[in-house]
């Protein structure tokens, strides 16, 4: 069944979905979304960090004030296994109150879920987008369920599962993954986050309640050998890997694990068509760039959209436009994350004092600190 000419069609309401539609709204424009996954599914434990870039996007869309279980971050401490240098980032170096903020996905999907149905925004759950056709006027949407919508613009933000995906312009298997959970450590966090470089890949502490949430990168076979470790076991491997630092590991919660990969797809898709967020690009998560990014994505879209007439929407001028002003974030960010992830993760001599002489450098050349702090906020500038 075909339906009407809709304004804007948005496919996937996961978080960089459901940001693109609300902050339309703030720009006048109705979208239209559609969801596979039914209205009371259960998302997953996954924890994101935010930076405080997208706190001030939540903000302005009215969202950030609804998010319960927020861990805010006001140090970072970075270093190295096994050799010299230290560096310590703190939210007053870059003047913010918080150089980022730790909470569940759940959190955050629930909150903007009921954000969307506080605005009236259509929201469609249970409707898994199979097909979409570009057109020189409009795109089609073939939902699973037959029916048949279009669109001058639809906006994909499917976080790349679309079977219609199409092939990264730009792909890097890091042969790793991540291993993540909770954990509790002897010593309070203080809302401090510890980012960890070892040769067999990075790994974090993120401040989460009054726990710790865990990123332990390995590669594929060690990940899932740590991972199945019984918990005492996977307690002493933890602290031999990360040091003392926070005193002893005292409890992990299950072990979870997903590969890590850098996949670069950009944001043309075709005609009537933008690719935003996850669907765009996947970043490993070692800097805590890619989320930031997709929503950075949302916003950015949204904002062209309020600034382009209603005729041009979506169109080949249109998405052009917005592809250039997104490079250079995306591309800084890609760039940058894929950088520490290969210059970090190996034990080559050389590389492991030029490693400590950038994190000593980064230690007390306060405009160097700034310049890092600032990217991991607000991303890369044009
Ligand atoms: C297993 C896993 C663990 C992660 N852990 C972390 C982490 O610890 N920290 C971190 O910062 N980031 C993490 N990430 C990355 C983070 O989840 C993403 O950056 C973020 O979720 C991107 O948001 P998104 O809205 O683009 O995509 P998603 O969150 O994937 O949302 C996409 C939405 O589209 C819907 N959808 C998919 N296909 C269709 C379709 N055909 N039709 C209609 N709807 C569709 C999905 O149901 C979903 O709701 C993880 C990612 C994965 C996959």
């Amino acid at each position: 069944m075909d339906e009407g000419l809709n304004n804007i069609l948005i496919v996937g309401a996961g978080p960089v979905g459901a940001v693109c539609a609300l902050a339309l709204q703030q720009q006048g424009i109705a979208a239209r979304v559609l969801e596979a996954r039914p209205a009371d599914a259960r998302v997953d434990t996954r924890i994101l960090a935010l930076s405080h870039g997208s706190q001030l996007i939540l903000d302005r869309l009215g969202v950030w004030d609804r998010l319960a279980d927020v861990t805010p971050i006001t140090r970072i401490h970075i270093s190295q296994r096994g050799a010299l240098g230290v560096a310590r980032l703190a939210a007053e170096d870059v003047d913010v109150p918080a150089l980022g903020y730790v909470l569940p996905y759940a959190v955050l999907t629930a909150a903007l879920k009921q954000a969307l149905a506080d605005s009236r925004i259509a929201v469609e759950y249970g409707v898994a987008v199979d097909r979409i056709v570009p057109g020189a006027e409009a795109a089609a949407l073939h939902a699973a369920d037959g029916r048949t919508l279009a669109a001058p613009l639809v906006v994909v933000a499917d976080g790349g599962r679309g079977d219609a995906a199409p092939a990264p312009k730009f792909e890097r298997n890091y042969e790793q993954m991540a291993v993540v959970c909770e954990v509790q450590t002897e010593l309070p966090h203080a809302n401090q986050a510890f980012e960890r470089f070892t040769p067999e890949g990075p790994a974090a502490l993120l401040p989460k309640g009054d726990r710790y949430a865990l990123v332990w990168t390995a590669d594929n076979a060690d990940a899932q050998r740590i991972a199945a470790l019984p918990d005492e076991a996977f307690l002493a491997a933890l602290y031999r890997h990360f040091g003392g630092r926070q005193g002893l590991f005292l409890h992990a919660s299950p072990r979870k694990t997903f590969p890590l990969r850098l996949a670069y797809t950009g944001s043309e898709a075709a005609d009537r068509v933008v690719r935003i967020g996850n669907a765009a690009q996947t970043l490993h998560p070692v800097a805590g760039q890619g989320f930031n990014i997709g929503l950075r994505d949302a916003w950015e879209l949204a904002s062209l959209c309020g600034d382009t007439p209603p005729e041009a929407l979506g169109s080949a001028a249109m998405l052009a436009a917005y592809a250039r002003g997104r490079r250079v974030d995306v591309i800084g960010g890609l760039g940058f994350t894929d950088f520490l992830v290969r210059v970090f993760s190996n034990d080559i001599a050389p590389l492991r004092h030029a490693r400590g002489l950038g994190l000593l450098a980064l230690e007390v050349f306060p405009p160097l600190k700034s310049f890092v702090a600032r990217r991991m906020i607000f991303g890369a500038r044009g």
